[in-house]
């Protein structure tokens, strides 16, 4: 089946994307030169650990980290983590996950940072302990993390502690590791859409974190099922070594050195993250984005956003605000007041092509034209979609 509507001859619509790199909607969108990367990866077999070694190479000269690997997202590099926390180099460790109640398997994890995405931690095997409370996402105080509450938590049961990225939890990435740290207790952190920034890339590490995850298919614009796991050269490897396909024999397998074999004591068999294998065309995709995304020049493209933005907004009436990046902290985007947000948005879904605008804020009644994964060339039939669907 070759053709060049390959969603056309699937029977499957093309849709405007408005709503940012979402996954349900494929994630970003990639440049010729990666995707020309990918298909000269695909051209020729290597040994994927060597590949993977790498790209922790890049990974650290790019994030300051000790080590790196690429993951098939960040959920899976969550997982990966998790698994490592509790295994280290433990051969019978990583064979009984996740099955993990016989040795250190609690993750303590805030309540102001749980999300959806703890599962991912829980597929390992991981316990998730609750600690603190939500008074300022609740509005009912002004207290956050305090350390006595972690210390509290700490048990001899426990593997990790995962910390959830965003601007109103980052002041407490000290504080947390500061207490994890002397007790070699990993800090997992979650900083899968906290990109842009790229800065980012480098300040979770700076402030602590052991491993971080990133999302490989969000902002950097890596292939959609890729991701990053950064950190300490010890977990890395040990996440990587539960990763690989190891149907191998123990006298010809020659590991990278990011895999310590002298601590094992053993060869493990394929570990809780074989399901995750991350093909060699995601490896080279993913680290020629991310060269691609530390190098761009982002005042110049969000004033390519910012005029485009601007071009839509002028053919919608009032209500429409550009706001910046120096204001999103990300990347500019245009917020639309409306009377029903969610309905506007229904009107817009129903639209051929369909439409999709972020609902984050829709119980503001706001919607949000987020220009990280619509193409230019349909900005003009957006324009459109949105000014009918407004005074419908
Ligand atoms: C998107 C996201 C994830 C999952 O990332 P994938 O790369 O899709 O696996 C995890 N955590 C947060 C906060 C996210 O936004």
């Amino acid at each position: 089946m070759t053709s060049n509507d390959i969603y056309g001859v699937l029977g499957v619509k093309r849709r405007i994307n408005a709503a940012g790199t979402l996954t349900r909607l494929g994630g970003a969108l990639m440049a010729p030169e990666v995707l020309a990367a990918m298909a000269e990866a695909a051209r020729s077999s290597v040994d994927i650990a060597e590949l993977q070694s790498a790209a922790s190479g890049q990974i650290a000269e790019i994030t300051g980290a000790e080590a790196g690997m690429i993951t098939t997202g960040a959920a899976a590099a969550l997982t990966l983590a998790a698994a490592a926390s509790m295994t280290r180099w433990d051969v019978a460790k990583m064979a009984a996950l996740p099955h993990a109640e016989e040795f250190k398997h609690e993750i303590i994890l805030p309540r102001t940072h749980r999300t959806g995405y703890a599962h991912a931690l829980t597929a390992a095997g991981a316990r998730l302990v609750d600690i603190g409370h939500n008074d300022r996402g609740t509005g009912a105080g002004v207290r956050g993390l305090e350390a006595w509450e972690i210390e509290a938590a700490i048990t001899p049961r426990t593997a990790a502690f995962a910390f959830a990225a965003n601007p109103q939890t980052i002041a407490d990435l000290p504080l947390v590791a500061s207490i994890c740290r002397p007790r070699d207790i990993p800090v997992i952190v979650d900083g899968a859409a906290q990109l842009p920034p790229k800065s980012n890339l480098r300040r979770f590490i700076e402030l602590g974190a052991d491993l971080v995850a990133f999302s490989g298919g969000k902002a950097i614009g890596g292939p959609q099922a890729s991701g990053i796991l950064a950190g300490r050269r010890d977990l890395v490897g040990a996440a990587l070594v539960q990763q690989l396909d190891m149907d191998v024999a123990p006298p010809t397998w020659s590991p990278p050195g990011l895999i310590d074999r002298a601590a094992m004591n053993g060869v493990p068999h394929h570990g809780i993250g074989r399901g995750f294998k991350a093909g060699k065309e995601e490896i080279v995709g993913l680290l020629v984005a991310l060269r691609r995304f530390v190098d761009a020049d982002d005042a110049a493209s969000n004033a390519a956003l910012e005029s485009r933005l601007r071009i839509i907004a002028g053919f919608l009436g009032d209500g429409v605000t550009l706001v910046p990046a120096a204001i999103t902290g990300r990347v500019p985007v245009l917020e639309i007041a409306c009377k029903d947000a969610l309905s506007v948005s229904r009107t817009l879904l129903a639209d051929e092509p369909p439409v999709h605008v972020s609902e984050r804020k829709a119980a503001q009644n706001i919607l949000i034209v987020d220009p990280q994964a619509l193409a230019p060339d349909d900005d003009p039939t957006l324009a459109a979609a949105l000014r009918r669907a407004l005074s419908a």
